[in-house]
């Protein structure tokens, strides 16, 4: 399931002796939603931003019959750029499987819906879409509560109209996740995502003062304005295979090199992608395949050796009997066996 709200998963394990699944997800440094409103206490605004990702997220899971089944604050990350990202896909269920009394009972027993995100049909009905939605809604509600300048909020009519909509008794009087996400509620975001502004880390090709709109922005918080961006992300595949291969052929935070030493992880494909124009994005992408290649190569190699090894040692621990076939028992032997003297 991939889109830019959505915690992609990096790597899947499987413990063969539980039979459980275990997922690698990126690193957030801001975490979860809710302990980055207590730790951070970001502005009501830049909350709702996360809840419009969310929104955003949801709409497509649902599009694409999936229901999310366990929304709340914990399970709402936040990622650079303080976008919302939606976690925790373990319980998450193709819409066709969801409400057979198997998967209720285990769901309730593994997580156990979370008391206060539960509409009041689910006992019946299984997670649906509109359950998603009653849980969306009193996430709102909680994040509205936990956040100190919510209060002053000009728009508070319409927050409290948006929870009051969401969590609606009724199933059928909720609204969808497309709807929601065009509700009023999210209307003053437009003007307050293209606000948001920083210095730029590099800062050779601007101003300095660059909107977050016209950048990238890495896991630590550092802006990199998109001109410098591009200056950078070329320097990066100017340079030796050997030091691309470091990264994968991925361009990191430009702090990465000084003595900030940025620790997040590079850019993601689809960030550079909407930043860097597309000449650069394409040899971006070139140089990048051109590491993967090298990687397979060295792969392949690798393999033959150990091959090669392997069958090098038998040789040498065949023993003398083994050795000598006889001429009988020539043609019945397997090929393999029938190796020429050295
Ligand atoms: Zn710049
Ligand atoms: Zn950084």
């Amino acid at each position: 399931m991939c889109h830019p709200a959505i915690v992609p998963i990096v790597a899947v394990f499987r413990d063969t002796h539980k039979g459980s699944v275990m997922l690698q997800m990126p690193f957030y440094p801001y975490g979860q939603v809710d302990e980055w409103v207590k730790s951070s206490a970001p502005g009501w605004m830049a909350v709702r931003a996360v809840l419009q990702d969310i929104t955003g997220a949801l709409a497509h899971l649902h599009m694409n019959q999936i229901v999310h089944s366990d929304i709340k604050p914990p399970n709402i990350l936040v990622g650079p750029r303080e976008r919302g990202k939606l976690a925790d896909f373990d319980i998450s269920v193709a819409s066709e499987t969801r409400t057979t009394q198997q998967y209720l009972v285990t769901t309730r027993v593994r997580v156990g819906w979370t008391a206060n995100f539960e509409a009041p049909e689910l006992p019946q009905t299984g997670s649906t879409a509109a359950s998603d939605m009653f849980a969306l809604g009193r996430t709102v509600a909680e994040l509205l509560e936990a956040c100190t300048d919510a209060d002053g909020a000009s728009s508070r009519g319409d927050v409290d109209e948006f929870v009051r909509v969401l969590t609606a008794d009724s199933a059928e009087d909720r609204p969808s996740a497309d709807a929601a996400a065009a509700h009023v509620f999210f209307k003053p975001l437009l003007a307050f995502r293209v606000e948001q502004a920083s210095v730029c880390c590099i800062g050779a090709f601007c101003a300095g003062v660059v909107r977050h709109s016209d950048g990238a922005v890495c896991g630590e918080g550092h802006l990199t304005c998109r001109k410098c961006l591009e200056g950078f992300a070329l320097s990066c595949a100017g340079e030796g295979l050997g030091l691309r291969r470091e990264h994968e052929g991925r361009v990191c935070c430009p702090n990465s090199r000084g003595e900030l030493g940025c620790t997040a992880t590079p850019f993601s494909d689809g960030e550079l992608g909407q930043i860097l124009s597309a000449s650069v994005f394409d040899g971006y992408v070139k140089g990048r395949m051109q590491v993967l290649e090298s990687r397979v190569r060295e792969a392949v190699e690798q393999e033959a050796e150990r091959r090669l090894q392997a069958e090098l040692r038998r040789l040498v621990e065949m023993d003398e009997a083994q050795r000598k076939v006889h001429p009988l028992s020539f043609i019945p032997r397997p090929v393999y066996n029938l190796q020429p003297n050295p």
